[in-house]
C-alpha cells in the first residue's frame, strides 16, 4: 500500500474536522491514498455562514482587485501544477497529459481570461428604452451572495474550479462539495487558495457523501451550480425549486457525431478516438454515437479500429499513457452491459470489448460495429471507453437519429465543406455542436457551454454565464426634475381621455410607436 494522505488542507480552515471520513482509492492500483471528513448538515450550514459573512467584504472589493487576487490564485496553481497533475493522476487515473492540459490549463486559463473580462462584463451598462424617454435605464450586476458549487469526479478540478472562480470574480463567496470518490483535488485545491494568502471563508470546502450536497442546498446559499448525472439532477433541481434557489443544471450527454460522406477520412477518424477515448470515456461530451454515411462508414470503422489498438493503456502513474483507468468498478458493469446488449441484438465488437485482468480498474477502449436505436449503447449515456458506430445512407437520417434522444448536449459533424457543416450544425439539436472538432469548446472560455433537454439548462462559461453569478439590478433615475407626474395621482376625465387619445396615436396601426420602432 502506498503513502496514504493525511487529511489534506489547512485544519483551521477546512469544514467537518472532526466528522467521520470518506476515503479515497486510486482506480489504478485500488490502493487507499487518504481521506477527507465526512462533513454533517450542521457543519455545512456553519460553513454557508462563514462564508456568507466574508462575502460582504469580498463583495464590497472592486471587481479589478478580486480579479487580482484570483490572478494570484492562478499563479499559486501554475507553480503548484506537478504536485496538481500527480494528485489528479493518482485520485482519477487520468493520463498526465489529460491532468496537465485539461484540468490545470484550463483553469489557469479560465481565470486569465475572467480576470481580464470581468470588469467589462459586469460593468454596470445603460440601456435605451423607447418608452419612458424621460427617464435613464441602467443595469448592474450584483452579486447574489454565497454561491454553491456540487461537482462530479470526471475532471475534478476544472469543473469546479470553473465555476469557483466565476462566482468569487462576480463578488460571491463559494462552497464546494466535490464528488466523494475524489475529495483530496478539491481540498488540494483549497489548500493552495489558502497558502496563497486568500481569505479562508470566501471559498471553502465541504467533502462528504450525497446528503452533504443536499445539506448544501439545504444551507442558506443563494445560487447552485450542479453539474452530474440526469437523475441526481432531478433531484438537485427539485430541492432547489422547492427553496426557490437559482441553479444552472449541468447534466448527462449522448454527443452524436456525423460523419458526412465528404468528411475528411484521416482527421475524421483520429476525432473519433479522441473524442471516445479521452478520460478513458468518462466526458459528458464524449463521442457516444457515430453515424457514418454509407460513401465513408467501411474506411472510417477500420481506421478507427486501427487507431483504437495502437492506444497505450496502463498505470498513468508510472507511465506516460494514453488511456487510464475507470473511476470505480460500477462504470465498468455499465459499459458490460451495454456490450452484452448490443451484441445479444447484432452489434459487433471490432476492437476492444472487455476488462482488463489486474489489480485496478481498466477497460479496453472499445469499437462496436452494426449499432442500431433498439440498443441502449446508441441511447443512454454510456459515460464509458465504448464507440458505437452506425450506418446511415443520407445526412438527413443522420440528423433524424443524432437528435433521437433525449439528451442534448454537445454533437460534431464533419464535412469537408465547413459551409455544408455548418448548416447541419444549425439543426443538430444541442447546446454545443462543433465542426470538423472533437471535445474543444469545454476549453474555450468566452463561449457558453451547457446542454438542452434533459442535458440540462443554463449555462457555464461565456459572459451569459458570469452575468448568472449575479442578481440582475435595474436602476431607473430622472432625467428632469417634477413635481408630479401624468402618471400619478389624481386621476381625472380629462387625464382619461389624454391617454385614450395616446393609445390611438401611439399604438393604431401605423402609429407613432411603429415609427418609433423603425426609428431603433
Ligand atoms: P452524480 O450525479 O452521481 O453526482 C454529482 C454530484 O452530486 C456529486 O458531488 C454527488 O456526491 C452529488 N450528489 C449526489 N446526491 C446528491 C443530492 N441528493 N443532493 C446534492 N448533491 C448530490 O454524477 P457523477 O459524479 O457520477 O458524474 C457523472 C455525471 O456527470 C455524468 O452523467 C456526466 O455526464 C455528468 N457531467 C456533466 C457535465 C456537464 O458539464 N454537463 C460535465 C461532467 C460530468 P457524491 O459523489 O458524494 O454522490
Amino acid at each position: 500500500m502506498g503513502h496514504v494522505l493525511s487529511i489534506a488542507g489547512n485544519g483551521a480552515s477546512m469544514s467537518g474536522q472532526g466528522s467521520p471520513k470518506i476515503r479515497s482509492y486510486a482506480p489504478a492500483t485500488g490502493e487507499l491514498i487518504g481521506e477527507a471528513p465526512n462533513t454533517s448538515p450542521d457543519e455545512v450550514k456553519q460553513a454557508v455562514l462563514r462564508a456568507a459573512r466574508a462575502q460582504e467584504a469580498w463583495g464590497a472589493l472592486p471587481v479589478e482587485e478580486r480579479a487580482s487576487r484570483l490572478l494570484r490564485y492562478r499563479d499559486a496553481i501554475v507553480e503548484r501544477a506537478e504536485e496538481i497533475v500527480d494528485l489528479l493522476v493518482r485520485e482519477c487515473g487520468k493520463p498526465r497529459h489529460e491532468a496537465l492540459l485539461h484540468e490545470v490549463m484550463v483553469v489557469a486559463d479560465l481565470a486569465t481570461y475572467y480576470a481580464k473580462a470581468a470588469p467589462k462584463i459586469l460593468a454596470p451598462r445603460e440601456i435605451s428604452v423607447h418608452l419612458m424617454k424621460h427617464r435613464r435605464s441602467f443595469l448592474h450586476y450584483p452579486a447574489r451572495g454565497v454561491v454553491g458549487v456540487i461537482s462530479p469526479w470526471n475532471y475534478p478540478f476544472q469543473l469546479p474550479l470553473r465555476d469557483v472562480i466565476m462566482a468569487l470574480v462576480a463578488g460571491n463567496a463559494a462552497v464546494l462539495k466535490p464528488s466523494e470518490v475524489t475529495p483530496l483535488i478539491a481540498v488540494k485545491a483549497k489548500e493552495i487558495w489558502d497558502a496563497a494568502g486568500l481569505p479562508e471563508d470566501v471559498f471553502q470546502v465541504v467533502t462528504g457523501e450525497g446528503k452533504t450536497g443536499a445539506a448544501l442546498i439545504d444551507a442558506g446559499i443563494q445560487f447552485l451550480v450542479f453539474t452530474g448525472g440526469v437523475a441526481t439532477g432531478k433531484r438537485v433541481a427539485a430541492a432547489c425549486g422547492e427553496r426557490l434557489i437559482p441553479c444552472v443544471m449541468e447534466l448527462g450527454g449522448k454527443a452524436p457525431l456525423i460523419a458526412c460522406s465528404d468528411a475528411d477520412l484521416e482527421r475524421t477518424a483520429r476525432a473519433i478516438v479522441y473524442g471516445g477515448f479521452s478520460n478513458a470515456g468518462q466526458a459528458c461530451i464524449s463521442v457516444e454515437r457515430v453515424y457514418a454515411h454509407r460513401d465513408i462508414h467501411d474506411r472510417l470503422l477500420e481506421r478507427v479500429v486501427n487507431l483504437t489498438q495502437q492506444l497505450h493503456q496502463g498505470d498513468p502513474s508510472k507511465d506516460f499513457v494514453d488511456i487510464g483507468a475507470i473511476i470505480f468498478p460500477h462504470q465498468i458493469e455499465v459499459a458490460e452491459k451495454h456490450i452484452a446488449d448490443a451484441v445479444a441484438k447484432g452489434a459487433e465488437v471490432r476492437a476492444g470489448g472487455k476488462r482488463v485482468p489486474g489489480a485496478g480498474q481498466f477497460f479496453e477502449s472499445t469499437v462496436l460495429a452494426k449499432c442500431d436505436h433498439t440498443m441502449t449503447v446508441m441511447k443512454e449515456e454510456i459515460f464509458g471507453p465504448i464507440v458505437p458506430f452506425m450506418q446511415v445512407t443520407t445526412e438527413e437520417e443522420a440528423l433524424r437519429l443524432a437528435n433521437e434522444s433525449h439528451l442534448g448536449l454537445n454533437a460534431y459533424v464533419f464535412s469537408a465543406d465547413r459551409e455544408h457543416g455548418r448548416r447541419i450544425a444549425e439543426r443538430v439539436q444541442a447546446g454545443g455542436v462543433l465542426v470538423n472538432d472533437v471535445l474543444s469548446n469545454g476549453g474555450t472560455t468566452e463561449a457558453p457551454f451547457g446542454g438542452i433537454k434533459q442535458s440540462g439548462f443554463g449555462r457555464a462559461m461565456g459572459e451569459e454565464a458570469l452575468r448568472e453569478m449575479c442578481n440582475i439590478k435595474h436602476i431607473s433615475v430622472d432625467r428632469v426634475a417634477t413635481k408630479n407626474d401624468p402618471l400619478w395621482f389624481p386621476y381625472t376625465e380629462k387625464g382619461y381621455n389624454f391617454f385614450k387619445k395616446g393609445l390611438r396615436v401611439m399604438f393604431g396601426g401605423g402609429g407613432l410607436m411603429k415609427k418609433i420602432s423603425e426609428i431603433f
